[in-house]
């Protein structure tokens, strides 16, 4: 595996690659749900590369930038077992410049949920993604359905400035107990891993109400707030359709149904497609 740190080493490094090139972007601390999207792109792709950066533009004044896990050995190793050809470990200035030109996350589907609680965060997403898929070359980019919004973000993005890459959306992989992996959940404590397990009860029950008939979003709603008591505060439930747009029924096939959460230290995110 080669590692590699600037932009140059990184473009060279491509010029020897042909045929697909799969990519995965991540913020490190990796866990088997970014273990699971390396393994399916090194499955449908000839080249491998991945990227580890805690990047700064996508962190809100306030958040939790400096204290975001950070485990470069261990990443480092976990790469090496999955076969990854390229590992690109940027510092920020290799990233960015003083002024930058910017992107803006779209004006309705980018501020609601996750863009209206943190905003001005996937503005940051977007900017890191679009200069890590050119930069990469990737024909084939995994992401998550864990960052739901993230995911439909980059999509949109890749579509209106004719990205010449596949986005993969990969399934999201959680603990024997229902809890989605998350870099962050290494911040919380024992009780708390047990109280963070309201967040998947509650989409799993979602989900039950849904498939014996239930398809009102209110009733859903009552029932997983009611489900969600476990949690320090919860910022939101929302269902919502593919494109993000509040529902009042339940379409099967269209819906996501998404919940943010505090509890302990971590913001927590769970979702469930439908
Ligand atoms: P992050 O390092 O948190 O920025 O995540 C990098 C990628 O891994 C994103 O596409 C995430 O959606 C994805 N990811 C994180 N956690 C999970 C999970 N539990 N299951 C599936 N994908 C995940």
């Amino acid at each position: 595996m080669l590692i590699v740190k600037t932009i140059e080493e990184l473009q060279t490094a491509k010029k020897m690659l042909s045929g697909s090139i799969g990519f995965i972007p991540t913020m490190g601390a990796l866990h088997h749900g970014h273990l699971s999207l390396i393994r399916k792109a090194r499955e449908e792709n000839e080249h491998l590369i991945v990227s580890i950066f805690v990047n700064p533009t996508q962190f809100l004044e306030g958040e939790d930038l400096e204290a975001y896990p950070r485990k470069d050995e261990a990443d480092i190793k976990i790469c090496e077992l999955a076969k990854v050809d390229i590992l690109f470990m940027p510092t920020s200035a290799v990233m960015y410049e003083e002024d930058e030109l910017c992107i803006g996350a779209p004006a309705v589907r980018g501020y609601v949920l996750e863009g209206a609680k943190r905003p001005g965060h996937f503005d940051g997403m977007l900017q890191v993604v679009m200069k890590l898929l050119n930069v990469s070359g990737a024909t084939h980019a995994y992401f998550g359905k864990k960052d739901a919004q993230q995911l439909a973000l980059i999509t949109q993005m890749t579509k209106n400035y004719f990205m010449d890459v596949h986005i993969i959306p990969c399934e999201i992989v959680r603990d024997d107990r229902g809890l989605a992996l998350s870099s962050r959940n290494v911040y919380l404590k024992e009780d708390e891993r047990e109280r963070a397990l309201c967040l998947s009860r509650a989409l799993k029950k979602a989900t039950k109400m849904v498939m014996s008939g239930e398809l009102s979003v209110e009733k859903i709603t009552k029932m997983m707030s009611e489900e969600l008591r476990d949690a320090d505060e919860v910022e939101y439930i929302a269902i919502v359709n593919r494109e993000f747009q509040a529902l009042e029924t339940v379409e099967i096939g269209n819906t996501i149904i998404l919940v943010a959460a505090w509890v302990g230290k971590p913001r927590l995110i769970d979702n469930l497609w439908i």
